[in-house]
């Protein structure tokens, strides 16, 4: 089986889970064919990677069946690939998101090599007896040399990101680059709180519009109103319809009108067998194998 280089693969690891679970997620969409196989990645196309959940596109929707058939190998083969649990779920995408036509453009995994970048570091001879210092108790010379080594790559690290001027996280203090406002832990921390607040507010209201979440997104989470595109609340909404159809159970209602107002974005009070059925026949390919009966249209 296809691995990551192991060398590039190490330095990113060196970087902090967050670089590198990143580095794993852009690997996965540059290495798709070699992953899941030429023919597979002909028509089943990675969009982006959210959270362990991959999301596709598929053009061809004769291909949706194997998706769903093959679900399970692929995302094993994912995570073989990346030696690591990276995804757990595969869905499809926004029906209006594309994939990039030009392959190219999803670029190559970064190649900045960090423990280059280190060494170009020197550390000053207050900063080397500060790391001897903090070293002077451990008695075993072998140990004491791995911790030095270790102390003096860590203080480089720091000493490399304050010089490509990476700043304080507004919440944990933490170093994190200048675009950023927050590292990454606390980034993506705030992000499944997002997700989970509009998540929720679907759940209340599914045919809510996006000018209708917004209000609500303005009131309870305001620092957040600047990433919350037309795209977030349907991808999230894509994932909520997919979520309730792979565990639909038919005979309950609630969850059936679940499914249906957030698929047609309508109220409970405009719901009809017709549209129903309508909707479960256009969904059948993602409900449970038992509840595939055929819906007639
Ligand atoms: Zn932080």
């Amino acid at each position: 089986m296809f691995a990551i280089d192991e060398v590039l693969k190490r330095t990113m690891q060196s970087m902090g889970e967050d670089v590198y679970t990143k580095y794993l997620r852009h690997s996965i969409l540059f290495y798709w064919k070699d992953i899941v196989g030429e023919t597979n990645a002909k028509h089943i196309k990675p969009l982006r990677i959210e959270y362990k959940r991959l999301f596709v596109y598929i053009a061809d929707s004769s291909w949706k069946p194997t998706l769903y058939e093959y679900k399970s190998t692929f995302i094993q083969k994912i995570n073989d690939f990346a030696k690591k649990e990276i995804i757990d779920d595969i869905l499809l995408g926004n029906p209006n998101e594309r994939p990039k036509e030009d392959e190219n453009v999803i670029c190559a995994p970064p190649q900045v090599d960090i423990s280059k970048e280190l060494q170009k570091i020197t550390l000053t001879d207050d900063e080397l007896d500060e790391i001897n210092k903090s070293c002077a108790q451990i008695e075993s010379s072998s140990l004491k040399n791995i911790v030095l080594k270790t102390s003096i790559n860590r203080m480089k690290l720091e000493k490399y990101k304050r010089q490509n001027k990476w700043h304080e996280c507004e919440k944990c203090g933490a170093l994190c680059p200048q675009e950023q406002r927050t590292c990454d832990v606390c980034t993506q921390l705030e992000d499944e709180t997002f997700r989970k607040t509009i998540t929720q507010i679907l759940r209340d209201v599914p045919y809510a519009t996006y000018a209708e979440v917004k209000k609500e997104i303005e009131r309870s989470m305001p620092q957040m109103i600047d990433d919350f595109l037309p795209h977030t609340v349907e991808s999230i909404r894509t994932s909520l319809i997919q979520q309730t159809a792979n565990s639909l159970d038919t005979k309950d209602q609630n969850q059936v009108n679940l499914l249906v107002m957030l698929y047609k974005r309508i109220p409970l009070d405009k719901l009809n067998d017709k549209i129903i059925n309508n909707t479960l026949y256009e969904l059948r390919y993602n409900l449970p194998m038992k509840g595939r009966i055929t819906f007639e249209r």
